[in-house]
């Protein structure tokens, strides 16, 4: 079929698989009423709604409440990093650049800031970032607390970009935190997940703006899996979303261009038609889909778009799904993602969504999954009016027989002790917290499982 492009695919999967309603996101101030995360698997009945307009009026809020809190950015977490019956705060009022320094290309903002934002207030100071993760609905300070990544081989995570910021701890008191001015603090706090303080500005390393050329086809699975390596470091960013129950891949290449803008979104109408014709797939059991999948991506024309960065790196993600993610060491991506779809086709697993394959550079934050070498992020979606469980615990002991690292935002279920083997620095991330928050304010059920604390 002619006509058809990655974006096309992409957002006529979410149509497909997501027709019922979801439920709404709530973003106000009230206390009583329960919260729920962007993809609605994740909820709690906090005690209260704090939304501070300023560090000083968050800083009373702590030194005059008891009780748990929790900071949330913009919800868009599918693991229980977030979920409390305590205070639930909420830094919406507090968005916006703040500073910059044109010589250093730095930039702060207000944590609350959303990434989506960010392009926009960098662009008129002749500044832009360096990378972006799939979509920018999130807060900086809620993507930075999980080590929230883009792609590429030649990009750190955006905590990785973090040069300061500012942490509140649980008895009010503010500290001002980088590579100097204490530096153990600093590798914990970038990605914290909010367990060490409420991060309250965050200062950016930034380049000059660019424009990029994305470039999308559809390729043999295996073929592109061959020369990934090669890709990967050929092009500025580079990933494959390989289709289930098929032999093929989208593959989407992204470089810097000085080629004049044309920006082409698919309309919801396509969105839509392209959703029926996934909805069709459905009617056959999972084993019989090959061929019909096969001979749509054959028909699959490449496509182009050219833009400013922050346009062409973030995509919109209107319908509703819940994700595992996890990396595992380089050089065991590509037989890690054979692994998992030779297991969704050997037990017929009813799943349109394609998986998602990409590369991300290594650093040493404690608590980043890509501490310590480059890892390939392999990452799993089911539409979120289906329960995803099933499907994810399937395949979840593969990402573990190869070392994989859960995201910290996405859903996994490991506890401590797995943990403690897969991130060296935790047991000092945990030491760390318990000298910053040593009555446990900042905790909550999941992050007791993960840091080893009895309820
Ligand atoms: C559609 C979709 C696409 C995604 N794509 C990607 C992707 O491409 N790459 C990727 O890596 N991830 C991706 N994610 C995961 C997402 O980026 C992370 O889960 C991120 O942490 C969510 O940010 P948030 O602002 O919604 O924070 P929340 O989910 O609300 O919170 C995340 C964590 O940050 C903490 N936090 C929030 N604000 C503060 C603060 N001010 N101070 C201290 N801690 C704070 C929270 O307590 C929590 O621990 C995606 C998620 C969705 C729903």
């Amino acid at each position: 079929m002619t006509g058809w492009s990655r974006r096309r695919w992409l957002a006529g999967t979410a149509t497909a698989g997501l027709l019922a309603a979801t439920r709404p996101v709530s973003a106000t101030s009230q206390g009583g009423l329960p919260w729920y995360n962007w993809s609605g698997n994740q909820s709690s009945q906090p005690i209260s709604r704090f939304a501070p307009g300023s560090e000083d009026e968050l800083v009373q809020f702590l030194r005059t409440t008891n009780g748990a809190v929790r900071p949330v950015g913009a919800g868009h977490s599918f693991s229980p990093l977030v979920p409390t019956d305590g205070h639930l705060v909420v830094l919406d009022r507090m968005a916006g650049l703040l500073e910059h320094n044109s010589e250093t290309v730095q930039a702060t903002f207000a944590a609350g800031t959303r990434l989506g934002s960010c392009g926009a207030l960098l662009d008129p100071i002749g500044q832009a970032m360096f990378n972006l993760p799939d979509i920018d609905r999130q807060t900086l300070a809620g993507a930075t607390s999980t080590a929230t990544h883009g792609t590429g081989i030649g990009f750190n995570t955006l905590s990785g970009y973090i040069t300061g910021l500012r942490l509140v701890t649980a008895t009010g008191e503010v500290l001002d935190i980088d590579a100097e001015n204490n530096s153990a603090l600093f590798d914990a706090a970038r990605a914290g997940l909010g367990a060490l303080g409420i991060v309250t500005q965050i200062r950016m390393q930034n380049r000059t703006p660019y424009r990029l050329k994305e470039q999308n086809w559809v390729e043999r699975t295996e073929t592109v899996l061959e020369h990934f390596d090669e890709s990967a470091r050929a092009h500025r960013h580079f990933e494959m979303f390989p289709l289930v129950h098929s032999d093929y891949a989208l593959v989407l290449a992204i470089d810097e261009t000085i080629e004049p803008i044309n920006n082409p979104r698919p309309s919801p109408e396509e969105a839509a038609a392209f959703g029926q014709v996934m909805q069709s797939w459905l009617a056959l059991p999972p084993g019989k889909r090959k061929p019909l999948i096969n001979g749509l991506a054959e028909g699959i024309e490449p496509s182009e778009a050219v833009d400013v960065s922050h346009k062409i790196l973030a995509n919109v993600r209107n319908n509703r799904f819940n994700e595992m993610e996890y990396s595992v060491p380089i050089e065991a991506g590509a037989q890690c993602l054979r692994e998992i779809l030779a297991t969704i086709e050997r037990q017929a697993i009813d799943v349109v969504f394609p998986l998602e394959f990409r590369y991300i550079k290594g650093d040493d934050l404690w608590l980043s999954m890509f501490s310590g070498g480059d890892r390939a992020a392999i990452s799993i979606h089911r539409a979120a009016d289906f329960d995803y469980r099933p499907y994810f615990d399937a395949i979840e002991p593969i990402f573990w027989k190869y070392d994989g690292r859960p995201h910290w935002g996405k859903c996994h279920t490991l506890e401590h002790a797995a943990l403690s083997s897969l991130y060296p620095r935790l047991a000092d991330f945990i030491n760390l917290r318990a000298e910053l928050d040593p009555s446990g304010r900042f905790l909550n059920d999941h992050l007791r499982k993960i840091f080893g604390i009895a309820s």
